[in-house]
């Protein structure tokens, strides 16, 4: 918590107390609404504590795809997000009329598989979807779940599946579909910088394309990242290829460290553009006017069953037959 508070801080908690609600942040925010947050995480670790939360409004501060995600596993909830608009390339790249001819075309050329989408997706096709992955859980549900006599079809990040296709072995039909963010870091500046930082230790999320991957110590999701950096005895110095507010949380926990930015072909350091929607004053005005709020859709009956089997139930003994 901030230790002086500013008057849109101090009318947030205000605001939280009487609504009874928690606040529920991604590590791509900017650090003041991280702060303010009762939980931070990776899109994993905030899936399952939105499925745990019994208070009975919760603002999500992320992109909308995560907040549709607390709310179809907490249905009974109200899920709030500061900003409507805060969308996601990824889900833009892979809309759900097209996966499905998509889907059709397969199974008309007799191809037996299953659909491995990645969270960071619209509702409509986690629901035509076998599994739903994060950057978290990806290598355990495509290595032990989807049944090996099945190929897979794997929505929408190519970069992110081509890293399972590698780490697994298991062969895949990738979507074309790539995020903003983690396309564009440069091997250029990546390259330069370890050549200047010789003892430091490149860390790479699976978003990014391959040839970063391949100069990177470590390859993980924010939170595999965290545990990382978590576990280095002596102060080092982190290139961090991410989306750069993840730095603040590493920072707030870690602080023997130094971290780096990588930069973007065109920046100096990643921003996501729908992340950095959400302000304290919207955080606020939503729980003044509690709205935006995501409501139940048709398609989120479908979805919330393939994310529960997918993100919180066991690996179970028979998994289900896919297409
Ligand atoms: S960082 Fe990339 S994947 Fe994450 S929300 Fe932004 S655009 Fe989507």
């Amino acid at each position: 918590m901030p230790a002086v508070l500013d008057d849109v801080t101090a009318e947030i908690l205000a605001l939280k107390k009487e609504r009874e609600a928690i606040i529920l942040a991604h590590y791509y925010q900017q650090g003041e609404i991280q702060e303010l947050a009762d939980v931070t995480g990776d899109s994993l670790k905030l899936a399952r504590a939105a499925a745990a939360v019994r208070n009975p409004v919760i603002v999500f501060c992320g992109v909308v795809f995560m907040a549709e995600t607390a709310k179809m596993l907490n249905p009974d909830k109200r899920v709030l997000v500061p900003d409507l608009q805060a969308g996601c390339s990824l889900v833009d790249s892979c809309p759900a009329d097209k996966l499905q001819r998509y889907q059709e075309m397969l199974r008309a050329n007799g191809r037996r598989f299953q659909t491995v989408c990645y969270i960071n997706s619209s509702a409509a096709v986690k629901a035509l979807s076998d599994w739903v992955v994060t950057s978290g859980n990806a290598v355990e549900v495509v290595r032990d779940r989807v049944p090996a006599d099945y190929e897979i079809l794997f929505v929408p990040d190519r970069h992110l599946g081509a890293y399972l296709q590698e780490v697994t072995g298991r062969s895949m039909i990738l979507w074309d579909g790539a995020c903003v963010v983690h396309e564009v870091f440069s091997l250029t500046d990546l390259l330069e910088m370890q050549r200047r930082y010789p003892q430091a230790k490149t860390i790479a999320h699976p978003e990014c394309p391959k040839n970063i991957l391949e100069h990177a110590d470590f390859v993980g999701g924010t939170e595999a990242m965290r545990q990382f950096v978590a576990r280095q005895a002596q102060p080092t110095t982190f290139l961090v290829a991410t989306e750069a507010n993840m730095i603040w949380e590493l920072q707030r926990h870690y602080p023997q460290h130094t971290y780096l930015p990588v930069p973007g072909i065109s920046c100096a350091c990643n921003r996501c553009p729908h992340m950095a929607r959400n302000t304290l004053e919207k955080v606020r005005d939503c729980l003044r006017n509690l709205a935006p709020e995501i409501l139940w859709q048709p398609e989120f009956d479908r979805a919330r069953e393939v994310l529960t089997r997918s993100l919180l139930q066991p690996p179970a003994p028979n998994p289900p037959a896919g297409d």
